[in-house]
Parts: structure tokens; C-alpha cells; sequence
């Protein structure tokens, strides 16, 4: 039976991910994450005993160290077997008009800096399962739009280069933790969620939360030693780097 914490919990995919997690028998633990708990209504609404809702600012970090002793304190020695990076922001910003530093900076914090400090923070949790089970293992919700291979095929009209730049950036973390942390077994694995209907993806998007999240979630559930490292579309096909 594992523990699972989802950042980015209150809505889109991270709501999604949440719901599913619940349902799957082999967990017994969901920490949903969101920056304002009070209003995070429909998370708050799936009311199971497996549950936990703690409030995580991505953007703070005295808020995600709060978050880490909270987790410690619901998983006591057991530790933390999945953390799921979700928490995401695409804002568009046409490289060739102003483009404020303030907002791609913000941009950044939230898709790439924070991935990483919330990896460093909860190291010690990650750390206390694989000591314990043999592995633990962090999940990266990055976007093909982080590609530099595939990176010719997204069309030159979309304005969103400096949020390509952040999930290229995060998937660089990945790839770092694999090697960094892979003999204390602490594995890392980036996705693609596809094109979901969100508030980010729009309603014009390809897959609903569910098509993309049902999937997804399997996928998470189920890795092992051979995906750490590398960089998976939602229903499990490889992305180039
Ligand atoms: P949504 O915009 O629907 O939801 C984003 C989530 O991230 C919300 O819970 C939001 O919280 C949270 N969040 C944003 N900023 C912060 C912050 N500073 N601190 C903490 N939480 C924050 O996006 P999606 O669900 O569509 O996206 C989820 C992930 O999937 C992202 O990483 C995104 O890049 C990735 N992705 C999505 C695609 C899509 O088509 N939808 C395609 C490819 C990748 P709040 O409600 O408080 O703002």
C-alpha cells in the first residue's frame, strides 16, 4: 500500500490525478496539495478517509518546507513512496512583443524552481521508503512542448516559449535526480499529459482530464527501475528529448 502527494490538487489535471488515485486499490494515502485550501471546493468535496488536503504555495518556500512536516506527520515512519510534480502555469508571452521579466520569472518559479526545491524538501520522506520498500519515486508533469527534438513541430504562431523553456528546464531535473539519487533508489520520471481540457488546455483541447488522468495514473502506479530517468506520453509511448 503506498503514499501519494499530488501538487496542484484543487482543479484540471491534478484533480483528476487526486480522484483516480483514491479509487486505486493499492493506495492508501493521497495528500492533495492546493494554495488555497478553503476554496478548493470540488477537492474538498471527494471527502474520502484516504484523503489529506494541505495547502502548498509553490511560489513560497517556507510553504513547501510546512508542507514536508505535515506529510511527515501523516506518514509517519513510513515515509513517502510517490510525489507528483503537477503544479503548472502556460502564460502566453509572443516573443515578439514586451514581454514582462516579472511573469516569465513567476513562470519559472513555479514550473522548474519549484519542482526542484519540493524535491529537495521531501528528499528525506523519499528517502525513508526506498530504504524501507526498495524504491521511491518522483513523477514530473512536464509537456512534449519541453522537447527540443519534437520542438520544430509546434507551430511558430503559439506564444508560449518561455513555458516550453520551463518544462525543457524541469525535464532536466528528471533526468539529474535519476542519476543523482539512483543508488538510494529515489527514481524520476517526467510526462506528458497530452492536450487536456483545462482551464490551461482550454475546452478546445484533444483529451478530457479523465482520458488523459485514468491513464496516467496507471502509468504512475506502475513504474519500475527501467522508466527511471525518462519521458513518457500519458498512455506510456516514449517522447524524445
Ligand atoms: P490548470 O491550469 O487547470 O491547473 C493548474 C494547477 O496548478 C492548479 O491547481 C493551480 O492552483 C496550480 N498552481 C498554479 N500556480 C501555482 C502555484 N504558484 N503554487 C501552487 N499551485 C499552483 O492546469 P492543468 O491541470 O492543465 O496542468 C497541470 C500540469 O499539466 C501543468 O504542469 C501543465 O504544465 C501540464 N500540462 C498540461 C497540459 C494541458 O493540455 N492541460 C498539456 C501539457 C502539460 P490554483 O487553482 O491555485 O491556481
Amino acid at each position: 500500500m503506498s503514499s501519494v502527494l499530488v501538487t496542484g490538487a484543487n482543479r484540471g489535471i491534478g484533480l483528476g490525478l487526486t480522484r483516480h488515485l483514491l479509487a486505486d486499490p493499492s493506495v492508501a494515502i493521497v495528500i492533495a496539495t492546493a494554495r488555497n485550501v478553503d476554496t478548493a471546493t470540488e477537492l474538498n468535496d471527494l471527502k474520502s478517509p484516504k484523503l489529506h488536503i494541505i495547502q502548498l504555495e509553490a511560489v513560497n518556500e517556507d510553504s513547501i518546507a510546512n508542507a514536508a512536516n505535515k506529510v511527515a506527520e501523516i506518514v509517519g515512519d513510513n515515509g513517502l513512496d510517490i510525489l507528483i510534480n503537477n503544479a503548472g502555469v502556460a502564460w502566453k508571452m509572443p516573443l515578439s512583443e514586451p514581454i514582462p521579466m516579472a511573469k516569465l520569472n513567476e513562470q519559472l518559479q513555479v514550473n522548474t524552481v519549484a519542482p526542484l526545491i519540493i524535491a529537495n524538501k521531501f528528499y528525506p520522506l523519499l528517502k525513508k521508503t526506498a530504504a524501507k520498500k526498495g524504491s521511491a519515486q518522483i513523477a514530473i508533469i512536464s509537456s512534449t512542448g519541453g522537447s527540443l527534438e519534437t520542438a520544430p513541430m509546434v507551430p511558430k504562431e503559439m506564444p508560449l516559449t518561455g513555458y516550453f523553456m520551463s518544462k525543457a528546464a524541469v525535464n532536466m531535473l528528471t533526468r539529474r535526480i535519476s542519476i543523482e539519487w539512483k543508488d538510494e533508489n529515489i527514481r524520476a520520471t517526467c510526462f506528458c499529459p497530452g492536450w487536456v481540457k483545462t482551464d490551461m488546455g482550454s475546452e478546445r483541447a484533444q483529451l478530457t482530464v479523465d482520458e488523459s488522468t485514468i491513464p496516467l495514473t496507471k502509468l504512475i502506479l506502475s513504474l519500475t527501475e527501467e522508466h527511471n530517468g525518462k519521458y513518457y506520453r500519458y498512455n506510456g509511448e516514449t517522447i524524445p528529448w
